[in-house]
């Protein structure tokens, strides 16, 4: 007797996508594995420079802007539509993640904020100064830069934003993780102490930074709040990619930036490089030899 069981199926398992940071309302899953994020005209140009950069292969594959009740959207790949119960970890880069011309713009009108100064004593109270206290305001280019010395971003040149475990967990309380021993307890979380994935991670990493040392558009933009995505899964599959392009910003040509040199006002430089270069170091570190 001939015993017919059925034929294995091969259809491949979507994951859902899920969100680690940022707006919820920006999102919108699309159809093919492809995502939908609220129109900014900034991140569609240097979406459309960099699909024809030496980066493309860090970025998700960007398919123009489409519209959804009315309102315009990227549209752009998924890029957890080909891990099964992913890992994923958003890590902002840089060492300041406010433009200079947003520093501008909030020192030509300075006032005093009331808000800034209660979100403040509500993270360190003895973090306003005495003139401070009595006026009960900060000034928002004093808040924007002594909120960079809570995490990593002033001393490593990159911060962890959250992170999300295949299990659901969500962490997004990084704000106040800045020492090197604390990023590395929080890595070694995420990868559940898994070295092999660490070593992807750290490959990647590597071919990453030659990239980005040769790349046309990454030596001619400022990039300031633009995360790497680091996206694992149980079967050891690792990748990671640039996202978030909203605050990067051509340079006036012919102006270039390095990414390593300490930032002084006007210079512009975002630390990206200097912040991958510990990241890698970092890594590196937690490896066995
Ligand atoms: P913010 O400026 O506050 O960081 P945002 O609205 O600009 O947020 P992003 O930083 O681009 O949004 O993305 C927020 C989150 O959405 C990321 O942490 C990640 O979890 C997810 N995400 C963004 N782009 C992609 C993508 N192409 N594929 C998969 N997930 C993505
Ligand atoms: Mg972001
Ligand atoms: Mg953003």
């Amino acid at each position: 007797m001939v015993n017919w069981s059925p034929l294995p199926v091969t259809v491949k398992k979507r994951s859902p996508w899920v969100q680690v940071v940022g707006h919820a309302g920006n999102f919108k899953t699309g159809s093919d594995g492809r995502l939908l994020k609220r129109y900014c005209e900034c991140e569609q140009q240097c979406f459309l420079q960099l699909m024809s950069d030496s980066l493309r292969p860090f970025v998700p594959g960007y398919y123009g802007v489409t519209q959804r009740d009315e309102q315009d959207y990227n549209l752009m790949d998924d890029l957890l539509a080909d891990f099964d119960s992913p890992c994923i970890m958003d890590c902002k880069m840089g060492s300041r993640t406010y433009l200079e011309e947003e520093l501008r713009k909030a020192c030509e009108s300075p006032q005093p904020r009331k808000d800034m100064y209660e979100k403040m004593i509500a993270v360190d109270p003895d973090a306003p100064t005495e003139e401070e206290r009595a006026q009960q305001a900060v000034l928002k280019t004093r808040y924007m830069q002594w909120r960079e010395t809570l995490s990593s971003t002033a001393t490593l040149g990159f911060r962890i934003e959250g992170i999300k475990k295949s299990c659901g967990t969500c962490n997004t309380n990084f704000k106040r993780t800045k020492y090197k021993d604390e990023v590395i307890q929080a890595l070694e979380d995420f990868v559940d102490n898994n070295m092999l994935i660490l070593r992807s991670y750290q490959q990647r990493l590597k071919e990453l930074r030659a990239v980005l040392e040769k790349s046309d558009f990454f030596k001619a933009h400022e990039v300031v709040g633009s995360s790497l995505l680091f996206v694992h899964d149980l079967t050891g599959k690792a990748g990671i990619w640039m996202i978030d392009f909203g605050k990067t910003v051509p340079m006036p040509p012919p102006l270039n930036l390095d990414h390593r040199s300490p930032w002084v006002e006007g210079n512009r430089e975002d630390g990206y490089l200097w912040g991958l270069d510990n990241f890698i170091d970092i890594l590196t570190n937690m490896l066995p030899e």
